[in-house]
């Protein structure tokens, strides 16, 4: 399952685009994180990054 973004937590700080190995994670016309579903192999490494905990995999 790719990743989740909870969009009330993130505050756009980029770490989790930096994190991923594929690129799969990018800003929305918000400033706030999104995943591509189509992309994300599901490593978990934004999960880890992620300051406020706005990640989460199911
Ligand atoms: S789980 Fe891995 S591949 Fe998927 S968005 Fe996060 S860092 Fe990228
Ligand atoms: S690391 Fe977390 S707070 Fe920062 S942009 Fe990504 S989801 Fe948002």
């Amino acid at each position: 399952m790719p990743v989740t973004v909870n969009k009330d937590l993130c505050i756009g700080c980029g770490a989790c685009l930096a994190s991923c190995p594929v690129e799969a994670l990018e800003l929305d016309e918000n400033g706030l994180a999104e995943c591509n579903e189509d992309v994300c192999i599901d490593c978990g490494a934004c999960v880890a990054d992620c300051p406020v905990q706005a990640i989460s995999q199911e």
